[in-house]
C-alpha cells in the first residue's frame, strides 16, 4: 500500500478554512495511523511516505495555483486528486469525503467493504436528516495504478481560468464526476434545503464492483426502492449514455502431456490443441449470428472479443501439458449466458469435440448483458460507450408504484484518456459538468412530483 498524499501548501489552506480544518484532521489522524502500521509492519510501511508540506513538491506556478484555491470546487477536486486511492486503499479519501459531507449536514454511512490492503475501506453513503433520498449522486472513489500527482499546465495561448488543463491520477477517472455531483447537489440545496438528495461514492469500482455490490445487497438498497433516480458518475465527455456494451469473461482450457521436443509423438500439445479454438473464439464478433458468432446490435454494433492472455507451456524444448487463455467479450447484445453456449459450441466445432480444450466459465462467473439507460432529459448530447461501469452491479428494486428506477451516467472528461498516463481535463469541463449534474438532477426532481 502506498500513500501518496501531499498536504496543499499553506496558502492554499488560507483560502478555504473548511479544507484547512479538514485537510489538518486527515493529516494528523493518518499520520497516527501511518506511524502505528509502521510499528507492526515495516514492510508494510515502507513504501508509504510521511505527509509533509508540499512547498516540497513542485510549483506549477501561482497563478494556476490560486484559480484552484479561489474556487471551494476546484479545491476540492484538487484534494481528492491528492489523496492516493489506487483499488484496495481508499479508506483515507473515504475518510476525507465522508468529513467533508458531515460539514455540509449530510448524515454519513460508512458501510464497509470486505478485502482491500490498507486500513478498513468503506462506500459512502450520504443523506439529509429529512429522510432516505429519492435522487441518489453515485460514483467511485478508487483508481487505477499508478498514483500520479495532481498538476495544472496552462494551455498555450489560452490565458483564460476554465482552459487550465488539470491532470492526475483519477483527475477524470472518476474523482472529477464525485466533485461535480458533490457541488451540484449543494447548488441545488441552497436553493431548496429539503431537496431529497444522496451519495454514494463506492470503492472497488475498478478491480471487481465490490463495493457497488455491497451496497446492491444491503439495506440501504430496500425494495421497494426509495429512489425516484440513481444518476452515474463516469467519464462520458458530458454526453449523456443510452446504454454500454454487457460483459462477458472465461477462459479457454487445453490440457497435454510433457514429452522431450525431439519426440513430440510421445507427449500431446497443449499449445497445438488451443490454437484452433483461440482462432475462432477471436473471430467470434465478426462471424454472423446465424453461423455461430455473437450477436451484434443496431445499437452497440458489433460485439468484441479480445484474448488478453495466454499462460501456456514451460520451455522450448518440452512439449507444453497445459495452455491457458484469458478471455474478455464485450456483448453488443444477448446475455453472458447466451453467450456462454456460443462460445462453448465455437469450442467444441473448432477442436472437432476434442474434449482436451474446453471454455471454463467457473472462474469468472461475474458477466451482464448490456445495460439500457435513460436519455429523457433534454440538453445533452446522447451517446453510448464500450467501456463496463457499476450500473450492472446495482441491482435496483422497483418502486412503490410499481415504476422502475430511472439511471443516468454522465460525467466529466473523456474514457480515452482514463487509466492512462496523461489523464487529465480542463477547468471547463468540471465547470460544464456541474451545471450537467445539476439538470438532471431537476428533472429527476421534477419527474418525482
Ligand atoms: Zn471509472
Amino acid at each position: 500500500m502506498t500513500i501518496g498524499w501531499t498536504a496543499p501548501p499553506p496558502c492554499v489552506l488560507s483560502s478555504d478554512r473548511f479544507i484547512f480544518s479538514s485537510i489538518m484532521k486527515f493529516a494528523s489522524s493518518h499520520l497516527l495511523g501511518i506511524a502505528a502500521l509502521a510499528a507492526v509492519s515495516p514492510a508494510l510501511a515502507s513504501p508509504q511516505s510521511p505527509l509533509k508540506p508540499a512547498s516540497s513538491s513542485p510549483s506549477s506556478g501561482g497563478s494556476l495555483d490560486d484559480v484552484i484555491n479561489d474556487s471551494p470546487f476546484l479545491s476540492f477536486h484538487r484534494d481528492l486528486v491528492q489523496i492516493e486511492s489506487l483499488s484496495g486503499n481508499e479508506s483515507y479519501v473515504g475518510e476525507f469525503v465522508a468529513e467533508f459531507l458531515e460539514a455540509h449536514n449530510f448524515t454519513v454511512v460508512k458501510q464497509p467493504v470486505p478485502g482491500g490492503d490498507g486500513p478498513a475501506r468503506f462506500n459512502v453513503f450520504a443523506h439529509r436528516a429529512s429522510g432516505s433520498p429519492r435522487v441518489l449522486l453515485t460514483s467511485h472513489i478508487d483508481t487505477v495504478p499508478p498514483f500520479i500527482p495532481y498538476s495544472l499546465e496552462r494551455v498555450a495561448s489560452n490565458s483564460s481560468a476554465s482552459s487550465i488543463r488539470i491532470s492526475g491520477r483519477g483527475s477524470v477517472d472518476a474523482k472529477a464526476s464525485v466533485a461535480a455531483q458533490v457541488f451540484a447537489a449543494l447548488e441545488v440545496l441552497d436553493e431548496d434545503p429539503d431537496a431529497p438528495l444522496g451519495f454514494l461514492f463506492v470503492v472497488d469500482e475498478e478491480v471487481g464492483g465490490k463495493g457497488m455490490s455491497v451496497f446492491s445487497e444491503s439495506s440501504l438498497n430496500p425494495d421497494p426502492s426509495p429512489f425516484n433516480a440513481v444518476i452515474f458518475g463516469e467519464p462520458t465527455d458530458l454526453a449523456l449514455v443510452a446504454g454500454h456494451k454487457g460483459m462477458l469473461v472465461f477462459d479457454v482450457v487445453a490440457t497435454g502431456r510433457a514429452a522431450h521436443s525431439g519426440y513430440p509423438w510421445l507427449g500431446s500439445s497443449a499449445i497445438s490443441a488451443i490454437l484452433p479454438a483461440l482462432s475462432r473464439v477471436d473471430q467470434l464478433g465478426d462471424i454472423p449470428a446465424e453461423e455461430g458468432g455473437l450477436p451484434s446490435s443496431p445499437k452497440f454494433g458489433r460485439t468484441t472479443v479480445n484474448i488478453g492472455r495466454v499462460d501456456a507451456g514451460v520451455a522450448i524444448n518440452v512439449v507444453p501439458a497445459a495452455a491457458r487463455a484469458g478471455v474478455a467479450v464485450r456483448l453488443a447484445a444477448g446475455t453472458p449466458d447466451e453467450g456462454r453456449e456460443i462460445v462453448r459450441r465455437a469450442v467444441h466445432n473448432a477442436t472437432n469435440g476434442n474434449e482436451a480444450v474446453y471454455a471454463d466459465f467457473s472462474s469468472h462467473p461475474e458477466g451482464y448483458p448490456p445495460p439500457d439507460l435513460d436519455t429523457d432529459v433534454d440538453g445533452f448530447e446522447v451517446t453510448t460507450v464500450n467501456y463496463g461501469t457499476d450500473v450492472p452491479n446495482l441491482q435496483l428494486h422497483d418502486r412503490e408504484d410499481g415504476g422502475s428506477v430511472r439511471r443516468y451516467l454522465y460525467g466529466p472528461g473523456s474514457i480515452h484518456v482514463a487509466h492512462s498516463d496523461d489523464e487529465a481535463l480542463t477547468v471547463a469541463d468540471l465547470q460544464e459538468a456541474v451545471r450537467g449534474y445539476r439538470k438532471l438532477i431537476e428533472a429527476a426532481l421534477d419527474q418525482d412530483e
